[in-house]
């Protein structure tokens, strides 16, 4: 009988989630999404020395921010809680024992001195079946003697006792069956009595088979840890309800090779991380997509097309589409090159097509920084409704249509030189009366207006038009001069020609 979906995101809070993190948990929510399935947010915290404060905050948020939709987890609460590891001591504890109980585990008193001691007395030690009967374990040991310490209060942990020269398969979606022999395996530590939590492995086996998951779907680094996850399963008789597994390629360095690094990004300019983080312990700020100013379904778009493609040349697909389109058998077995660049083209193509009031919302901490904190965000969206289609990152907004909102300080020496003549300044003066005389400042109006009127006096269309909107915006650049007009207020562009009537130093002669 097919299982019903069920997938999960399951990050440890030992820092800011990766971007690699988010790709990860945006495929198992398309997945999950496209056959009905619940997705599942468990947070890995059994590693309490790695624990940072604020992390699983900031997944939470990341994942909002992105529409990453959770059916169960810490917040959401579900059947199958608690979701956070360090809450299901008892659980792990439970089946720690059932292992110990079926001969399938063991206790291990080797302090870290005589593993130590172990390492240089035997060549590549690893503590697995040839070398287990030789250290100070319960398969060494009487049965009193470990009791005995236990009683006292030893510290301990329980290995995997895995069985030599076996056959394991993991059946991958996107690599097919991955074949390896257990005896290169280690008798993995399964809990530390230290501090009485699990380690990764067996809290991972537990909740997945507690947790009814169906399908692993995480990164490629996981993949080595996947056939003792098998033998795992196998060891607790759960075989039957093993979930499918799917590890996801590596995200690659945009240049060079090797795994994508925070330092790739500090060195290209590009955000490894969602959000902003600030690092509690040494204040460290590292950038995020969200305060650079990318919208959040570009950097869906983007990432989902990380080792993964539909098949044809789509490229521009909202989640709807992603969710529609998704499947195991176009995703690569090969590392994905993390195109940044193409991330901020995503964003241009998004930029362009998004919301005016949206990006106005958006926009308003840039205003705030350069000081206009009185914008009417109606006038603002009309503003960025012009200039978006040349913006890469929300803070672009700003520096094409910085002008909508301040008077220039300064005009651009180049166009000056060309455009500002002996006589541009009465040529301008008498702009001041016919814009005076316009009731009806729409741009079709003004513009016709305008344009009798350079012709009727038989002035130079372009370098009219020019010396205008150096005086209105400080520069030869920006939307159609008639558009910029119709949105400023008319005594803000009159005042605007004075001061450059003003200001601007008329060449000696022509
Ligand atoms: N806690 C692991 C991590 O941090 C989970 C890996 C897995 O999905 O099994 O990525």
């Amino acid at each position: 009988m097919e299982r019903k979906v069920r997938v999960r995101f399951a990050p440890s809070p030992t820092g800011p989630l990766h971007i690699g993190g988010v790709r990860t948990a945006l495929y198992n929510y398309i997945f999950a999404r496209q056959n009905g399935g619940d997705m599942i947010l468990r947070i890995e915290d059994t590693d309490s020395r790695r624990f940072v404060p604020g992390a699983e905050d900031y997944i939470n948020e990341s994942l909002a921010w992105l529409g990453i939709g959770i059916d169960e987890g810490v917040r959401e609460g579900g059947a199958y809680g608690p979701y956070k590891q360090s809450e299901r001591r008892d659980i792990y504890r439970e089946n720690v024992k059932t292992l110990l109980d079926n001969g399938k585990a063991y206790i291990a008193f080797d302090t870290p001195e005589e593993l130590e001691e172990a390492r240089g007395r035997i060549a590549n030690f690893q503590y697995d079946a040839s070398t287990r009967g030789s250290m100070r374990n319960s398969l060494t040991m009487p049965a009193e003697e470990v009791e005995r310490l236990i009683a006292d209060g030893a510290q301990y942990v329980v290995r995997f006792k895995i069985e030599p020269d076996r056959e394991v398969k993991v059946n991958d979606l996107i690599r097919g069956e991955v074949v390896i022999n257990s005896s290169i395996l280690d008798d993995k530590v399964l809990y530390k009595s230290a501090d009485d939590l699990p380690t990764y492995h067996l809290a991972n086996i537990v909740d997945d088979h507690l947790m009814e998951v169906s399908h692993v779907i995480r990164g490629e680094e996981w993949l080595p840890s996947a056939p003792l996850h098998v033998l795992l399963y196998e060891a607790f008789g759960w075989q039957d309800t093993m979930p499918k597994f799917v590890h996801l390629p590596l995200l690659l360095k945009p240049v060079g090779n090797g795994k994508l690094s925070k330092r790739d990004g500090d060195k290209l300019g590009f955000p490894v991380f969602p959000l902003e983080w600030h690092e509690p312990a040494s204040g460290e700020i590292s950038s995020g997509y969200r305060e650079k100013g990318y919208l959040p379904e570009a950097v869906v778009n983007f990432l989902a097309l990380l080792g993964w493609n539909p098949g044809d040349d789509s490229e521009l697909m909202s989640m709807d589409d992603l969710i529609r389109k998704f499947s195991f058998a176009h995703c690569s077995k090969s590392g994905a090159k993390f195109d940044y660049k193409k991330g901020i083209w995503f964003n241009h193509e998004y930029l362009g097509k998004a919301d005016n009031a949206l990006l106005a919302q958006l926009l308003e901490p840039t205003l705030v920084e350069n000081g206009i904190t009185d914008a009417d965000p109606e006038y603002t969206a009309k503003a960025i409704g012009m200039v978006k289609g040349r913006a890469d990152l929300v803070p672009d907004l700003w520096t094409q249509g910085d002008f909508f909102f301040r008077a220039p300080e300064a005009y651009a020496e180049k166009d000056v030189k060309k455009r500002w003549s002996a006589d541009t300044p009465r040529i301008m003066e008498e702009l001041i009366g016919v814009l005076e005389g316009i009731d009806d400042m729409t741009s079709a109006n003004a513009e016709k207006i305008v344009l009798d009127w350079i012709a009727d006096k038989g002035y130079h269309l372009g370098n009219v038009m020019n010396a205008f909107r150096l005086a209105v915006v400080g520069a030869c650049r920006g939307p159609h001069m008639f558009d910029i007009t119709e949105l400023m207020p008319k005594e803000e562009v009159i005042a605007r020609i004075r001061r450059a009537i003003e200001k601007i130093p008329v060449p000696a002669n022509d």
